[in-house]
């Protein structure tokens, strides 16, 4: 069972007093950096400075040479130019590691960003990486279009699966990456039990040759639960979705240990992708603030929402992880975990169309286009996290990208819908599925 991380929190953050709960962790944060004192603002300073005023050669000299030797989050280095270190998003990822439990963040433009920089320091060519075989589409790509290109091989398996996690690890294997629950299908992956297959194979293997674990938690968000206290050794963040909350801003964000900081902060210093102060304002002020309130909230309707799909006569299969049929429920009670310990199952339903012909399905486009043009709740629109409930269907929109059969095997239906559940009433969400039901009969 997950343990209450509040206590924990204050040992890892330093000057909030001890005992502090997340929710008010992240309303008052520390706004101020060791680099730059901002306490006396409430609320912390939107910097938009690409370049800093350097007191002398010598101090410019230093920063730079820190940051060629991957060592710059030893020595705390000043301010130099925007895409290596900034004020704003170095109080964003302050937080965001203290809230994940890793030792630093490093925060990207994009979740693709961060998942690319996360794999970018782990992999060289030659090397391999096993992954869950259903995945978010811009990173199915990525590890199927582009890794090749770069003589890196992904194995992609079922790690519901530890035999076949196992059976796919080789001498050349250095990540294993994974989301969970996973996007759209919301299965999940048991961190806990990947992390004894591979600290298995870590004993046999020389420090430069470690295995990582690296787990996408946006579906969960730290709120939900927090993967490095569970055994992955970084987490990788889409911050566009529900830790951003308002669908204004994109971000991502690394999470992991120290050994790997310097190296992250150098792939965003000639990689490019860091994340614009401006963006980082709004999730530092906005988003995080609010992220508990927004997820109870949220997770109320997705019960009441699951429960009314589950028992519509049209609705084939719906998978939410806080209903009580879900197939990895003990897995769910686990992992998904608040930080004071309440099972937290996050705010994504995926569901299933009653079709004659589920390769042609016709009730799941009726359904869905009808929402697109008359519902007042759903919007039909990619993305997820936000304060509107958005619906799409996978296998069209955010997973064209994965094959067809690869789809089929990796259970993403063409009679399949994902729903991100917003802040509106449940009734309201259901007073609607309900008119678009009546008309696909
Ligand atoms: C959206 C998403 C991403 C990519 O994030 P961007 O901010 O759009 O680049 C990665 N993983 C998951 C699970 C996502 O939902």
């Amino acid at each position: 069972m997950s343990k209450n991380t509040g206590s924990d929190l204050s040992k890892r953050v330093r000057n909030i007093p001890q005992g502090t709960s997340v929710e008010s962790f992240l309303i008052h944060g520390r706004h101020f950096t060791e680099k730059w004192d901002f306490r006396h603002h409430i609320i912390p300073p939107q910097s938009s400075s690409v370049t800093y005023r350097l007191d002398k050669t010598e101090r410019g000299a230093r920063g730079f040479q820190e940051y060629a030797s991957g060592d710059a989050h030893k020595n705390k280095p000043i301010y130099i130019y925007d895409r290596l270190d900034e004020p704003t998003r170095g109080m964003l990822e302050d937080e965001l590691a203290g809230f994940e439990g890793g030792d630093f963040c490093v925060a990207f433009s994009t979740g693709m960003a961060a998942i690319s920089a996360a794999l970018g320091v782990l992999l060289n060519s030659g090397d391999e990486l096993v992954a869950h075989k259903t995945l978010y589409g811009c990173t199915y790509s990525l590890l199927t279009n582009w890794y090749p290109r770069l003589n890196i091989k992904a194995n992609l398996v079922d790690l519901r699966s530890i035999d076949a996690l196992k059976e796919s690890i080789t001498d050349k294997t250095r990540a294993v990456y994974f989301e969970s629950p996973v996007n759209p299908t919301l299965e999940m992956i048991d961190i806990e039990a990947v992390r004894r297959v591979v600290d298995e194979v870590n004993k046999k293997r020389a420090e430069d040759r470690q295995l990582y674990i690296v787990v996408d938690n946006t579906f969960a968000t730290p709120f939900c639960q927090r993967p490095i206290e569970l055994g992955a050794h970084v987490v990788v963040h889409s911050l566009t979705k529900n830790i951003g909350g308002y669908g204004t801003d994109m971000g991502g964000a690394v999470i992991g240990p120290h050994d790997l900081e310097g190296q992250v902060l150098l792939y965003r210093k000639d990689f490019g992708g860091a994340l614009a102060p401006k963006s980082a304002w709004p999730i530092l002020v906005y988003g995080l603030p609010t992220l508990p309130l927004r997820l109870k909230r949220q997770m109320e309707t997705s019960y009441e929402v699951a429960r009314y799909l589950e028992g519509h006569p049209m609705v084939a299969r719906v998978v939410y992880p806080g209903l009580e049929n879900y197939p990895q429920r003990a897995l769910a009670k686990k992992q998904m975990r608040s930080p004071d310990g309440s099972f937290t199952p996050g705010n994504m339903i995926y569901f299933e169309t009653v079709e004659e012909n589920a390769a042609e399905p016709e009730n799941n486009i009726k359904v869905v286009d009808w929402i697109a043009k008359h519902a007042y709740t759903m919007t039909l629109a990619v993305s997820l996290g936000q304060l509107r409930t958005l619906i799409e269907n996978p296998g069209a929109m955010t997973h064209a990208a994965v094959p067809a059969e690869k789809r089929i095997e990796g259970g993403i239906a063409p009679n399949g819908v994902r729903i991100s559940i917003g802040v509106e009433s449940a009734e309201d969400i259901i007073r609607d599925f309900e008119k678009a039901f009546e008309q696909a009969k």
